[in-house]
């Protein structure tokens, strides 16, 4: 794989205002042998170091029919997503992705492997898919969710899609289900065009 300039590009951290050590408001410099902004804190000396985000989500297969779910939540509320979210602290990836499925769509899954891995530089995050069996079309759709329903893929609303990382994933599948072969993807979404 090349890596090209933008790949490159170090983004300002998170804004955070007061260290969670010792409450005294930051600094943000480069510290002595680094090489990036950091947080600092110039009363007990912590380094608020800033890592990307996991999110970690589940392509649901329903017979013919793939799993989507409506936001209740911003950000790109009212659009439709694969159940995904954070994955949070204690949880392996695959815990994570059948909880978020859980939560969002009430689904009954048999998690099959992982499908495609995202890295997203530019939202400081990398987003993982699994492969997963729908055991039962009872979908129990909870707050995070508008809605969840089953879509065949000529009726996938892909213009109403949440996000580049499912309609990716949306579209590895499809591409895979013509060889009958579903290899592991993993790829970048770019950064967005200069606006
Ligand atoms: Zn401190």
């Amino acid at each position: 794989m090349t890596l090209q300039a933008p790949d490159f590009y170090f983004p300002a951290p998170r804004t955070q205002k007061f260290c969670s050590q010792c409450g005294t408001l930051l600094s943000r410099h480069i510290p002595p042998d680094d090489n990036r902004l950091r947080d600092v804190c110039n009363s007990c000396g912590a380094v608020h170091y800033q890592n990307p985000r996991n999110v970690v989500g589940v392509l649901p297969i329903w017979e013919d029919k793939i799993l989507l779910c409506r936001r209740a939540i911003e950000p790109r509320y009212d659009k439709w997503t694969l159940p995904a979210g954070f994955m949070e602290l204690g949880e392996t990836t695959a815990q994570g992705a059948m909880r978020e499925t859980q939560e969002e769509a009430g689904a009954q899954i048999e998690l099959g492997r992982l499908y495609t891995v995202i890295d997203v530089p530019h939202a400081e995050q990398v987003h993982f898919f699994y492969l997963a069996k729908v055991l039962s079309d009872e979908l129990y759709p909870g707050p995070e969710s508008l809605d969840a329903a089953f879509f065949k893929a000529e009726d996938i609303p892909w213009s109403e899609l949440a996000f580049r990382t499912v309609v990716t994933t949306l579209e590895h599948y499809l591409a895979d289900l013509e060889t009958g072969v579903f290899p592991i993807h993993h790829y970048d979404i770019p950064l967005p065009p200069p606006k």
